[in-house]
């Protein structure tokens, strides 16, 4: 067994993971605010409270941010206060196991590649639609992390030069047009525009228009709303130009789409396949990758970072 941990802004979730992916126990807290020692406590405490009655081989900690290559220090972590944080030795002291640290799409990517919809794939690119957009590759086996351990930005590939303003501080990023985010910036504008057609919306929300989120756009488009539908379309065709941008520069077999808005099911993945093969260079001439939905669902970052830490361990 081994212990997975997904560190999120506002949360922690932890899970016993066995050697074919199943969570066997899971435990969830709040992050405890930034400070890098109070962050570090509460995965030693769910560490603990986890591994009673188990036989524990290995801990694996995947979170946003960057990794030094050799995996021992967190560079940068956007959401928590690490910066050239050694997590792996203070996480590896303070418990007496052998730690490993994962960024978090990473993670996901591989769990996806080793038990969910990657499976068999030589080739796979993952991307994870949430607040933003989060981005992994598996390569011949193993995950592609670049010279300097921070590959896999795709989020932020410029597809929109002078666009929409991008927290990391550029314009036009492609994670301010395909995430879910976006989904809820599009909706409120047209809500905000008081079109007819987002009455729906609107009284979903009692008029309240900051109350719409990229969450209740994909319920509203699931349930059969023509103005949510669009928008939905509308991110998925987004989607699938960046995915087209990717496959010209990674020509990878298969893609693995996951993050909340997958909810939204062939809503948004049919228009996402045909932005793919509308914008993909040469078409006609190649094969065409593969597009499929996550199978692990938001469990599959600390399925992945437990099972690297087991195999880092053996
Ligand atoms: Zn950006």
């Amino acid at each position: 067994m081994a212990i997975g941990l997904d560190v999120g802004g506002t949360k922690v979730a932890a899970g016993v993971v066995d050697s074919s992916g199943t969570v066997l126990r899971r435990l969830r807290r709040s992050t405890p605010g930034t400070d890098p020692r109070a962050v570090e406590q509460t995965i030693v405490d769910l560490v603990q409270e986890l591994a009673v009655g188990y036989s524990i081989a290995a801990v694996g900690v995947g979170a946003a941010g960057w990794m030094d290559v050799d995996g021992g220090t967190v560079l940068f972590s956007p959401h928590l206060a690490w910066r050239n944080e050694p997590l792996q030795a203070n996480l590896e002291a303070l418990l007496g196991r052998p730690v490993a640290l994962t960024n978090d799409a990473d993670a996901a990517a591989w769990a996806e590649w080793r038990f969910g919809a990657g499976q068999g794939e030589s080739r796979l690119v993952c991307v994870t639609l949430g607040t933003g957009i989060g981005g992994a590759q598996v390569v011949d086996g193993r995950i592609e992390r670049g010279r300097f351990g921070v590959a896999g930005e795709f989020g932020h590939q410029v597809i929109m030069p002078g666009g929409h303003r991008c927290e990391c501080g550029n314009r036009g990023c492609w994670e301010q047009y395909a995430s879910g985010n976006a989904l809820g910036r599009e909706a409120r504008e047209l809500a905000g525009a008081n079109s007819p057609v987002a009455q729906e919306l609107l009284r979903a929300v009692n008029g309240r228009v900051a109350d719409i989120t990229g969450i209740l756009v994909t319920d509203l488009a699931r349930v059969g709303d023509p103005a949510c539908r669009e928008l939905v379309e509308d991110v998925g065709s987004w989607l699938g130009l960046g995915l087209a941008n990717l496959a010209a520069a990674l020509d990878p077999g298969r893609f693995v789409i996951g993050g909340g808005l997958c909810e939204a099911g062939d809503l948004l993945i049919e228009p996402t396949r045909k932005a793919f093969a509308r914008n993909l260079t040469g078409r006609g001439f190649r094969p065409l990758a593969e597009i499929s939905v996550a199978a692990l669902g938001p469990e599959a970052g600390l399925i992945g970072a437990a099972d690297l830490a087991r195999r880092a361990a053996a």
